[in-house]
């Protein structure tokens, strides 16, 4: 006998979005009226007594020695030599291209899989983004199929370290060598993400990073590059202070940018940078309770993976189906989640299938079957395993596997 539906089962089936019965109940949540967030920052530490300090001394504008103090922080974290800090990460992107020099009529290898920052960052330079699969493990690069795309006018390579796992960067530094080129390392995603122990970011000749609101530590908006060279960082930071001389006050040689970030930005920074590894744990934590909960749903979906050397810096926990469950699609299973008060998100579209990046004959199989395969669950420090214990519930319930 069927038994009544509840609130829930009734919207979902007016959505016409479940055919499968009332055959188990839902898995409640504790406070009903709560919805779980893909993301959230959390600002617990110093980040209001910084902020504060900016007002009450009125360095509110992109002077001031937050921004000074988190320059060397920052690089200091990052293991490398300099560091400067720039009003978002697509901005230090550009400033990173311009900085090695790509210009008009050059190439730039850019992941396929990737946000489309990465790639409009190259438009900006007048340059041709060329785009590159990725591997199915990790959804990164494929440096085998680099190799095949450089041409006398390729002049760089962009790396994204996706949601947190490293590039191959061994492959890709030897490659970038043997052809003479830049390696720009896009790690908008991977603050302390490691590579053989290492940071990422400071492994190629210049990194970038991103504190958007959503990223593992934010300052609202706002980047930063590091790099050791000295040079690339005498370059960036002329270029986004307007192109003005260092050593003459108002005196613009190059036509620059203004991508400074401001004081009230570089406060909140420095507060998040304190505790970022707090930031760090407890993502993992995170991700530790979704493999521990989602063992059971190996034969459905892809769970994220981290390949032996390297440290997965968990931006997302990010996971694929594997084959359609009774007709349920990424999509659809997005569906049913925010009706469960669960927020997730698809995985980017790959570069190629959006408008200004279309390119129809291209073979970009592995990165299509992620871009259209995968999603990344709720993964923030605000998380409990409560939450996780709801969610992988009712993903297994949307997959067929009775939640217990
Ligand atoms: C977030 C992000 C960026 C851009 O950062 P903004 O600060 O939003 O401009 C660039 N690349 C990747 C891979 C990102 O995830």
């Amino acid at each position: 006998m069927l038994k009544p539906l509840n609130q829930e089962q009734s919207r979902v089936r007016a959505a016409g979005l479940d055919s499968r019965g009332s055959r188990s109940a839902p898995p409640r949540r504790l406070d009903k009226r709560k919805k779980i967030p893909v993301a959230a920052p959390c600002l617990a530490g110093n980040e209001k007594k910084y902020v504060l300090d900016c007002l009450n001394s009125t360095w509110i504008s992109s002077s001031g020695r937050y921004v000074e103090r988190f320059e060397i922080e920052f690089a200091k974290y990052c293991g490398a030599r300099y560091a400067t800090s720039c009003c978002n990460g697509t901005a230090a992107l550009h400033l990173a291209l311009l900085a090695c020099g790509i210009k008009a009529g050059d190439e730039v290898i850019v992941p396929d899989m990737t946000y489309i920052a990465s790639a409009n960052a190259v438009g900006y330079c007048g340059a041709r983004p060329v785009l590159i699969d990725c591997v199915k493990d990790t959804w990164n690069i494929d440096p085998s199929a680099i190799e095949r795309s450089i041409t006398s006018l390729t002049r760089a390579i962009i790396v994204v370290h996706l949601y947190g796992h490293s590039c191959d960067m061994g492959a890709i530094l030897a490659l970038a060598a043997a052809n003479n080129l830049f390696v720009i390392e896009d790690a908008a995603e991977a603050i302390g993400t490691q590579y053989e122990r290492r940071q990422v970011g400071a492994l190629g000749d210049i990194g970038i990073f991103s504190f958007f609101g959503n990223k593992t530590i934010t300052s609202g908006e706002g980047g930063a590059i590091v790099t050791n060279n000295k040079q690339l960082w005498k370059k960036a930071r002329i270029l986004k202070n307007q192109g003005m001389s260092p050593s003459r006050r108002y005196w613009f040689p190059t036509v620059g940018y203004n991508y400074r970030m401001t004081n009230i930005q570089a406060a909140i920074a420095v507060a998040q940078l304190e505790r970022v590894d707090w930031h760090l744990a407890k993502r993992r934590r995170v991700a530790n309770w979704y493999y521990e909960h989602l063992e059971e749903l190996s034969g459905r979906i892809v769970l994220p993976i981290e390949r032996p050397n390297t440290r997965h810096g968990f931006w997302m926990f990010s996971i694929r189906l594997k084959s359609s469950y009774r007709g349920i699609t990424r999509d659809k299973l997005i569906k049913l989640l925010a009706l469960d008060g669960i927020e997730t998100r698809p995985v980017f579209h790959p570069l190629h299938s959006m408008p200004p990046y279309r390119s129809p004959g291209s073979k970009l199989l592995v990165s299509s079957l992620v871009g259209r395969t995968g999603l990344s669950l709720p993964t923030h420090g605000k998380m409990n395993q409560e939450d996780v214990r709801y969610i992988t519930a009712c993903l297994k319930r949307h997959l067929g596997i009775a939640a217990n």
